[in-house]
């Protein structure tokens, strides 16, 4: 049984940073997700393809023994594309296209183990399929993250399906479109008052920060030279910090602050590379190791 379940796109990118090109990169936040979380527990992936993913496109999920069984294949279809490019400031993706493609007329549909896993991410994917999958889940805590695109053309949409997540993870300049706040702090209490009880504020280089009603801690980011695609950064936090959590099932203020700790890690391995090439050769080791800096460069004493 799957004790995490992802709901978001499957893509194929096209990727240009100041450090290389890569055409066809296999991409979309449930890919990233799932690949990171799968470090720490079972997941299952609810999302479509076409008959252009291949075989080798597929292997990862393989690889990483993510469960695809709710990975639809639409017969004639076309696989969701993202052609996305980012100057020296790579905190910010350019989108250049998006082609829906299948996700167009997608209706995910999910299954009975899917549908019963305690923990639940609802991955970047217009917001009321995300909404479709909450509706039918029994999860215990479910997590969301968005992108400007969907601020910008469904706002109310997306207002209404973070009113039934308990947390959201989104970068700060997301954060404050979403609630027209240039103050971080002000734009994480407006996104409270949406609904959820956590609010995660990713700000790419400089780290992550943790908003409850009560609660704030932030960690920075891992101090990385080479950051070279910094695509699925965001998801691949997320995978960690939900597969972190699921594998504990604990949802106390330590887990949390663990949980995010593991997301950091997770992120700063993904962007040394392209595409997943990086987490598919990541070891169990190389995690440890970089949570035990984390707590090293981190600690204090007064
Ligand atoms: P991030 O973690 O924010 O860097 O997410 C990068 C991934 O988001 C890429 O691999 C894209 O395929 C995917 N993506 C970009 N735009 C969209 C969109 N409109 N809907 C769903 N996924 C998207």
């Amino acid at each position: 049984m799957s004790s995490l379940v992802v709901v978001g796109s499957v893509a194929i990118d096209s990727i240009k940073t100041p450090f290389g090109e890569r055409e066809r990169s296999l991409g979309g936040s449930a890919t990233h997700f799932s690949a990171s979380a799968s470090f720490y527990t079972d997941v299952a992936v609810v999302a479509v393809i076409g008959d252009d993913f291949t075989a080798e496109d597929e292997a990862v999920f393989h690889e990483r023994k993510v469960n695809i069984a709710n990975l639809k294949r639409v017969a004639g279809g076309q696989t969701f594309r993202w052609v996305g490019e980012y100057g020296f400031d790579l905190n910010t993706a350019v989108t250049k296209d998006t082609q829906l493609n299948v996700f167009a007329d997608f209706k995910p549909e999910l299954s009975q183990d899917a549908r019963n896993a305690p923990f639940l991410f609802l991955g970047n994917i217009q917001p009321t399929l995300q909404r479709e999958v909450r509706e039918q889940s029994n999860a215990k805590f479910v997590a969301m993250d968005t992108m400007n695109l969907w601020i910008d053309i469904a706002r109310d949409e997306l207002i209404k399906t973070i009113n039934v997540v308990d947390a959201i993870i989104i970068n700060d300049a997301e954060a404050r479109q979403l609630a027209q706040e240039a103050n971080l702090v002000t734009a994480a209490k407006k996104i409270l008052s949406f609904g959820p009880k956590i609010a995660i504020i990713k700000r790419g280089e400089y780290g992550a920060s943790f908003f409850t009603k009560d609660v704030f801690f932030a960690i920075p980011a891992y101090p990385l030279e080479s950051v070279f695609d910094p695509t699925g950064a965001g998801d691949s936090f997320a995978g960690g910090f939900m597969g972190s959590l699921a594998s504990a099932d604990k949802l106390d203020e330590h887990a949390l602050r663990r949980a995010i700790v593991y997301g950091s890690v997770m992120a700063s391995y993904n962007v040394e590379e392209f595409s997943c090439d990086r987490l598919r050769r990541l070891t169990p080791d190389e995690i440890k190791t970089r949570v035990q800096e984390f707590k090293d460069f981190t600690h204090f004493e007064i």
